[in-house]
């Protein structure tokens, strides 16, 4: 049975043998855009998985299931920490993996096991799911000018439709002529389509997964699915990720 510090009880087996699987060969530190700047290899890719790995196996490597799991230096945990926050997760490295390692998904799951541990997320990130409890949106824009700036007059939204338009908190509140033509080209289009209200249409949870702070994430999935399902709605098109 795994004990509650362990480092491995929230990854997938496929990211447990990923992180088996770097070979620390380097390749993917020639498209890191963290590496082009820092040039400080020990926040690359495959000093993060090395750390990771001796996190494992010091709590639950073999010793550790005999003689008891090692306590881990905090130093390492917050350079590690650190190392894991700065990263862009923009999956560049795990485009380029020589063996395939899907870091965009790797990355958040591994920050993830900082914030369980108190020791992440690093500056302002950690203000976000008060932030989104308080306005629904990680830019603490109030949710009530969600769409009004730039939702055009023209555009008819029905109360209740299969189809449904989600416009996301980055398009509602800073990209805004993107979200405009998305519902311009929908009404062109013909076909009936709604939205939630301002104060419904809540972030997807996309800042919190990837900045590691899971707890919301189902009561957010649940309140837009209610939401939807509310309405009627069969086909949902989003701007968001
Ligand atoms: S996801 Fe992070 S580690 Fe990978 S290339 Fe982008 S910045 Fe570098
Ligand atoms: S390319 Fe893949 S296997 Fe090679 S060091 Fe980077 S993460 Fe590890």
């Amino acid at each position: 049975m795994k004990n509650k510090d362990c480092f491995s009880q929230n990854l997938t087996t496929q990211q447990l043998i990923e992180l088996d699987a770097c070979t620390g060969c380097g390749e993917c530190l020639k498209f890191c855009p963290v590496q082009d700047v820092t040039g400080n290899p020990a926040i690359s890719p495959p000093e993060k998985i090395r750390a990771f790995r001796e996190f494992i196996k010091a709590t639950e490597g073999l010793k550790a299931r005999l003689m008891g799991p090692d306590k881990i230096d905090s130093r390492l945990l917050e350079d590690f920490t650190k190392a894991v926050f700065e990263c862009t997760t923009c999956g560049a490295c795990g485009q380029h993996c020589s063996v395939g390692i899907f870091t965009q998904r790797l990355w958040p799951m591994l920050r993830k096991e900082m914030v369980k541990r108190g020791i992440g997320p690093i500056g302002d990130q950690a203000k976000m799911p008060e932030i989104i409890t308080n306005t629904g949106n990680p830019y603490n824009m109030p949710a009530k000018d969600r769409f009004s700036p730039w939702f055009p007059d023209n555009v008819k939204v029905e109360n209740n439709a299969e189809i449904a338009y989600y416009a996301g908190c980055t398009g509602a509140y800073s990209a805004q002529p993107m979200v405009k033509g998305d519902v311009i080209v929908l009404n062109a289009i013909g076909d009936p389509f709604t939205m939630l209200g301002p104060e419904e249409e809540v972030c997807c949870g996309f800042p919190l997964f990837i900045s590691g702070q899971h707890d919301m994430l189902e009561d957010l999935v649940k309140r837009l699915v209610g939401g939807y399902k509310a309405k009627g709605v069969k086909l949902l098109l989003t701007s968001c990720p």
